[in-house]
């Protein structure tokens, strides 16, 4: 019982959430607006994003008044059967946009409620690093157990980390932070093994399109029944919309009934007026964004061979808009290297650390905002500053 007037502070906060960390492309974007507004010119090649000339936007020609409502649970059924097709026609994956694609507000939501919808309280779930920033604390926040694959195991060797815990492995394809793209064997052999061992096989697909030669092998094909294989895509990357928070799951019906139920709870549907302006202009956007991502991938290519010519090394990869390069022999961690660049050079790149315990010895740079000149003028300060920092 309260005495009359007496306050009783509120409990402390979960221990789950509170273990969970901030991520860390994110707590370096955020010292780059305080840099900012100061007035600072940043050298930025910390953001997960690429830059898009994009046409201005126009709802008017969109129906009213069902762009001010709800929309289905699974997602607006033309911009299901629209992304199904893609996916048949540009990946040769069938999907059923029926039954087997819940689109919801931007892939990183359906990745977690794909992950709520299959682990149990201590389930694992192995992540090979470098590690996208949110699988991680993502696991957590289901009460699962991460289980981090260091960078140096290769793909024949993860079937090493599965234990009778082990509820699902997730790959990033192509990957960000190396830009790596597996191989038909790899991938062959990662359905396989998904299905030997009777686990999920999660594959983050957010950067389909982001391939040099415009090709794309999902792993979704070698299990076309989809009994192992979930696939997550992003109309953020591709389409240069970030901010517009739409993504999508590609799944079994059966599991797309479960991760259905968490969507309806939590986000009831992605925003509808979004969902008719993509679907009205899916092609044309398509049409736009493609050139500019060939020439960005055009960009990397350039500048993977500048790193080469001024002795910077990264690890393999010719996709995406990201390099994962090796800060050795610097003694600093990746963190305090990263920070001082960002104080002393006003360059912000990421710190491998976030992307696992395997790679301190990395940062993250991504080449889709700054100028050609700009990212080389940068690289070049990234490796004096390596220099001067060596034992
Ligand atoms: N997966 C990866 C590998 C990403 O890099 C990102 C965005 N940075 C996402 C998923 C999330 O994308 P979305 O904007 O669709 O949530």
């Amino acid at each position: 019982m309260n005495r009359p007037g007496e306050i009783r502070t509120a409990p402390a906060e979960s221990v789950n959430v509170a273990a969970v960390v901030e991520a860390m492309s994110i707590k370096f974007n955020t010292m780059v607006y305080e840099l900012k507004r100061e007035g600072v010119r940043v050298r930025v090649l910390s953001l997960g994003e690429a830059f898009f000339d994009l046409p201005e936007v126009d709802v008017r020609d969109l129906p009213h008044p069902e762009i001010y409502h709800y929309s289905d649970s699974r997602g607006l059924p033309e911009l299901r059967e629209a992304v199904a097709a893609y996916y048949g026609s540009q990946y040769d994956m069938p999907v059923d946009p029926k039954g087997e694609l819940l689109l919801t507000a931007g892939s990183k939501a359906a990745i977690y409620m794909a992950l709520l919808a299959v682990l149990d309280p201590g389930d694992e779930v192995l992540i090979p690093e470098p590690a996208w920033v949110s699988y991680t604390e993502q696991v957590r926040l289901c009460y699962g157990v991460p289980v981090g694959i260091p960078y140096t195991a290769s793909v024949a060797d993860w079937e090493r980390y599965v234990t009778p815990r082990t509820k699902a492995l997730i790959i990033n394809n192509p990957h960000n932070p190396t830009g790596y793209r597996y191989t038909a064997d790899e991938l062959a052999s990662l359905a396989e093994l998904a299905a030997h061992r009777g686990i999920w096989l999660f594959s983050d697909e957010a950067y389909s399109d982001f391939t040099p030669d415009g090709k794309y092998l999902t792993v979704g094909t070698f299990d076309r029944e989809k009994s192992n294989v979930v696939l997550f895509n992003s109309i953020s990357k591709n389409y240069g919309i970030s901010g517009w928070r739409l993504g999508y799951v590609i799944a079994n019906a059966a599991l797309i009934t479960q991760i259905l139920k968490i969507n309806q709870h939590l986000i009831t549907c992605p925003a509808t007026v979004l969902e008719y302006y993509i679907v009205k202009h899916f092609q044309s956007i398509l049409a736009t964004t493609k050139p500019q991502i060939s020439a960005l991938l055009a960009r990397r290519a350039a500048i993977a061979e500048f790193m080469d010519s001024i002795g910077l090394t990264y690890l393999p990869g010719d996709s995406t808009f990201y390099f994962f390069v090796s800060i050795a022999p610097t003694i600093l961690g990746s963190e305090a290297f990263c920070t001082r660049l960002l104080k002393e050079n006003h360059i912000c790149v990421v710190p491998g650390i976030g992307y696992g315990e395997s790679c301190d010895g990395f940062v993250r740079v991504s080449v889709g905002t700054e100028s050609l000149d700009d990212i080389k003028s940068a690289l070049r300060e990234l490796r004096e500053l390596i220099a001067r920092t060596s034992a």
